[in-house]
């Protein structure tokens, strides 16, 4: 097996060793006729070593360079290499002596992966033209040039121009009372990793939750997105209590168009949502508490290449878990986790297995890649084990610790498991030792002493299931007090074969077919389409032309073509396509081949 430097980042072209690029100035104009971003970037740069580094290397992806200077105004020669298809081009820059800035004047392409820019008629109001930039996990580089790597934590200022009456925020301090004339400034002082870099600009307007939450959103949308995530203000208050002082001052949120592609993205002061979670009943809010808890367990500590991503995202949804048994009780809280581990089991049954670990080992591959279920579930699943093995008091003093000890850093999957060494092993020797420690993090399946969660309201609805799989009346299925996650466990556990006659009862009875629910609809019409029960695909239609999340279309495009409905895929997402975010068109097109 080839062997690695797990201490590179090879997902970056920068040479962070020699020089680091710790703070920028931003200045770019919005065009919504040309659809890009043009201006410059201030670059201020540190050397690393004693002998001044010869170059500056960045990331871009598209990027149209016009000039290079340095503080003095002198020229600075430079090189755009070709692109390579998931890094972008290098872009080499010759440095004068002790230069401690670089200004690079670009704009950004139409096509920019990490940008999507969207007609009036693509938004809720139709009035306006909207602009939301997906940054994570490397396509920052798309619009704006810099060291993209999680390693390079970095300081910015921005100064952004839109079109009058129209609002723009970032990852950064925002100001809900500024006047909409056109230029917007902000600053963010902690630094941050640069998929964190994140730009909104549309319709917008704001409204408060708590002291330091609230939501932006188009108008139209505004009260709803109050209503649903009206507990967010508590859940900072408990996170804090699990996790330490919260250090981004502000924990906003923006409601973006249904073309978002994630369920939500922990973008600093501002979160990112999608929404789909806004289903009327708070059902979908842990991913509220889920980009929350990132503000810790990624952002204070990140993960420092696309590899050690289960340090963000197992924490993150252990974390999750947390806030949500917090708020909602511990019933809530045992039903996410069942979930999590179905979805886990499911991806066993087609992930290689070498593939089945914790760590991503993606070094060869699009970091994309990274995210699925053994860097979120599986890891959280070892988390939640460490829990149950120290007890909470000691593993919740572990965690503050390890997350004080790391803050503003990017560690390793290596600097993890030393510092558990210094700390963890020593401390709990009689609870957890190296062997375990390293199967977990290392191991392919699951350990032999895991205890799979259990949840006594979903066994409840396996009951129900198996008396409905052979009464065969979804009439008499107890599912009058069901929620969100007694359907979802319901539909997923269903058998690979259902009869046509036991769809349609299950659709007369409970209209799911018709679910406004995001993910009812989703597992409904995963069901609906392996069965060939066509009676659903007229909304799988208009669900894919109105959802562009990729946890729900991915999958759905994948299920089509395997039921025989090529055609109709490919005849939906030739329309559907261009109104999906550019960062995951790319994985569309290889799913759906037009
Ligand atoms: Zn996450």
């Amino acid at each position: 097996m080839k062997q690695f430097d797990f201490t590179r980042d090879y997902h970056s072209y920068a040479n962070t060793h020699e020089v680091k690029v710790t703070h920028f100035d931003l200045a770019l104009a919005i065009s919504f006729e040309q659809k890009h971003l043009s201006g410059h970037v201030n670059l201020a740069i540190e050397h690393q070593t004693e002998n001044l580094a010869k170059q500056l290397i960045l990331d871009t992806r598209d990027l149209t360079i016009d000039r290079i200077e340095n503080s003095q105004g002198q020229a600075l020669a430079y090189q755009v290499d070709d692109a390579d298809n998931v890094l972008g081009s290098r872009l080499v820059i010759d440095l004068i002596a002790d230069d401690m800035w670089v200004k690079i004047n670009y704009k950004t392409s139409p096509q920019a992966e990490g940008l999507q820019w969207l007609t009036p008629a693509q938004t809720s109001g139709k009035k306006l033209p909207y602009l939301f930039s997906q940054s994570q996990p490397i396509n920052a580089r798309s619009w704006i040039p810099l060291q993209d790597s999680p390693k390079a934590r970095v300081t910015f200022n921005a100064k952004i121009m839109s079109p009058h009456g129209m609002r723009v925020v970032m990852s950064a301090e925002n100001d809900a009372d500024v006047e909409l004339n056109g230029v917007f400034t902000f600053r963010m002082a902690e630094p941050i990793p640069t998929h964190l870099m994140a730009i909104a600009c549309g319709d917008l307007a704001f409204k408060t939750i708590g002291k330091r939450t609230g939501v932006y959103t188009e108008p139209s949308m505004l009260d709803a997105c109050i209503s649903e995530f009206e507990d967010t203000e508590k859940m900072v208050e408990i996170a804090e209590s699990l996790l330490g002082p919260y250090r981004w001052g502000r924990y906003d949120m923006i409601v973006l168009p249904p073309s978002f592609p994630f369920g939500g993205m922990e973008n600093p002061r501002l979160a990112f949502m999608t929404p789909t979670l806004i289903a009327g009943d708070k059902s979908l809010v842990s991913t509220v508490a889920h980009e929350l808890a990132h503000s810790w367990t990624g952002n204070l500590v990140s993960n420092a290449t696309w590899r050690d991503l289960w340090l963000n995202e197992g924490f993150t949804t252990y974390f999750t878990n947390r806030i949500v048994e917090a708020v909602y009780g511990r019933e809530m809280a045992e039903l996410e986790v069942v979930l999590e581990y179905g979805r886990l089991l499911e991806e066993f049954k087609t992930m290689p297995v070498e593939k089945q670990t914790v760590t991503a080992n993606v070094q060869e591959e699009d970091p994309n890649n990274a995210f699925d279920r053994f860097t979120y579930d599986k890891a959280s699943m070892f988390v939640h084990d460490l829990e149950r093995r120290l007890g909470r008091t000691d593993f919740d003093k572990f965690l503050i610790t390890y997350v004080q000890h790391f803050s503003f850093k990017a560690i390793t999957t290596e600097d993890f498991i030393a510092y558990a060494k210094e700390t963890l092993l020593v401390d709990h020797s009689d609870k957890i030792n190296e062997t375990e420690l390293l199967e977990w993090i290392h191991g392919v399946g699951m350990p032999s002493w895991f205890v799979p969660p259990t949840s006594k309201s979903l066994d409840k609805v396996i009951t129900s299931q198996q008396q409905w799989l052979v009464n065969g009346n979804a009439n008499e299925l107890e599912a009058s007090s069901w929620s969100v996650h007694h359907w979802q466990y319901f539909l997923t556990t269903l058998p690979e074969l259902l009869t046509q006659a036991q769809l349609q009862d299950l659709d007369d009875s409970f209209n799911l077919t018709l679910s406004k629910n995001a993910e009812i609809a989703f597992a409904w019409f995963t069901v609906a389409v392996r069965n060939n029960y066509e009676a659903a695909l007229p909304a799988v239609d208009s669900y894919l032309k109105e959802i562009g999340r990729g946890k729900f279309v991915r999958p759905l495009y994948k299920s089509l073509n395997d039921a025989g409905y090529t055609d109709l895929a490919k005849e939906i997402y030739q329309i559907a396509r261009s109104g999906y975010h550019p960062s995951i068109v790319g994985m569309l097109d290889n799913i759906v081949k037009l």
